[in-house]
């Protein structure tokens, strides 16, 4: 078994709910289980050049989790991908809103550069939305110098990511 970090991020529909339903998909296999799960918080969305989106675009929800899984890391950005496009995901453009995205921040201590799983994810560093739900539930994987790095950045602490429960959802 090997320990995984995902972020989640939603900005189109219902997000809360996309969230909410992401954490139950990546819980769904036999393969895999949550352990942790961050607080959603709350973000401008950005271009690359840190400023706000032109046209504007709505503002984001992000959460990361924790996975104990026994899949690879290519097959686990499989199923994460299936479980993007389940959820109505489009690439229209890049940056575009989306429905979901989920990225793949570190699967174990695994190094990989190829163009379609590059870990641990190449931007994760410059942003808040990760670095702060991350440390929240494994503050041994972010430094004190990475988390000053972003302390500029806008961003809102809402409440906790719920599951669903077979009673209210
Ligand atoms: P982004 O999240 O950067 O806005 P996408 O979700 O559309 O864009 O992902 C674009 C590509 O990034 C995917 O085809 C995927 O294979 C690749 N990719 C490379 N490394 C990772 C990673 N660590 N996690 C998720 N996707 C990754
Ligand atoms: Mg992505």
């Amino acid at each position: 078994m090997v320990t995984a970090y995902v972020a989640l991020g939603a900005n189109l529909g219902d997000a809360h709910a996309a969230l909410r339903r992401a954490r139950a998909a990546l819980d769904s296999g036999a393969h895999s289980r949550v352990i942790a799960c961050s607080h959603i918080y709350k973000t401008p969305a950005l271009g690359d050049d840190g400023v706000p989106m032109d046209p504007p675009s709505p503002d984001y929800l992000n959460a990361v989790l924790a996975l104990e899984t026994s899949l690879s890391a290519q097959d686990l950005l499989g199923f994460m991908q299936a479980i993007e496009n389940a959820a109505g995901r489009q690439r229209p453009y890049r940056l575009a809103p989306r429905t979901l995205d989920l990225d793949l921040l570190r699967f174990g201590s695994l190094q990989s550069k190829q163009p379609n799983l590059t870990l641990p994810h190449p931007r994760m560093l410059s942003r808040a939305f990760v670095l702060l739900p991350l440390a929240e539930i494994a503050p041994e994987q972010v430094t004190p110098a990475e988390l000053a790095a972003v302390q500029g950045q806008l961003i809102q602490r809402l409440g906790p990511l719920e599951p669903l429960t077979a009673a209210k959802d």
